[in-house]
């Protein structure tokens, strides 16, 4: 079965066998050295963000009204690496944890083809020797899963998407009347009123 549940599932049946092994293991809580490094603007699947969604409901609205305008500059090219704008960077935790994408969840466990094990300090213990009984997982078949799971984006993409639509809801973002919906509802008519009346363009040559 491939669903994100399941990916989800696989991923943690393979992180738990590492850090059972190794309890001292370097990804835990207070190292936010790989959300502080990102190279590229994270892309998601519509399941991925379908999921973080439920972690960005459930932060206070002034902390979504900053978090839109960290995640709308990274349309804009940003320079690299890329401080995830989901990190609270004072406290070194992610505000999203539980639903984090797939990414956060492999970082420092699985491996790549051609890109190798990510995080610099575990390739370090990797060099030094060791950590010569772990079981990596292999990060090739987590990407084609999640290419059968459909096309991805990036975070501001699905952002902006999702802050669009709540805004035109009744009472959406502080609205306490009607009033902003009738007014875009006059100017839509007016626009269209001024169309339809607008005398057609003629042809010089005819
Ligand atoms: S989503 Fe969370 S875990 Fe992933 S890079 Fe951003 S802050 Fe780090």
């Amino acid at each position: 079965m491939n669903t994100i549940a399941q990916i989800h599932a696989d991923i943690e049946t393979r992180v738990t066998a590492i850090r059972d092994g190794h309890p001292d293991w370097l990804c835990r809580q207070g190292c936010d050295g790989c959300c502080r490094r990102l190279a590229e603007v994270p892309r998601l699947t519509a399941e991925e963000w379908d999921w973080l969604q439920e972690g960005l409901a459930a932060l206070s609205p002034e902390r979504l009204l900053e978090l839109g305008q960290t995640i709308a500059a990274l349309a804009g090219k940003p320079s690299r690496p890329i401080v995830c704008p989901l990190l609270d960077q004072a406290e070194s935790a992610c505000l999203i944890y539980a639903h984090r994408p797939i990414a956060c969840r492999t970082y420092g466990f699985y491996v790549q083809r051609d890109l190798g094990l990510y995080c610099h300090d575990i390739e370090s213990c990797v060099d030094a020797g060791a950590l010569a009984d772990v079981v990596w997982g292999n990060h090739d078949v987590i990407d084609r899963r999640l290419s059968a799971l459909g096309e991805s984006r990036e975070l501001h993409e699905w952002f902006a998407q999702w802050q669009f639509a709540p805004r035109f809801r009744h009472h959406a973002f502080g609205w306490k009347s009607d009033t902003p919906l009738h007014r875009i509802k006059e100017a839509l008519n007016e626009i269209m009123h001024i169309t339809k009346n607008k005398p057609k363009k003629v042809d010089d040559q005819s």
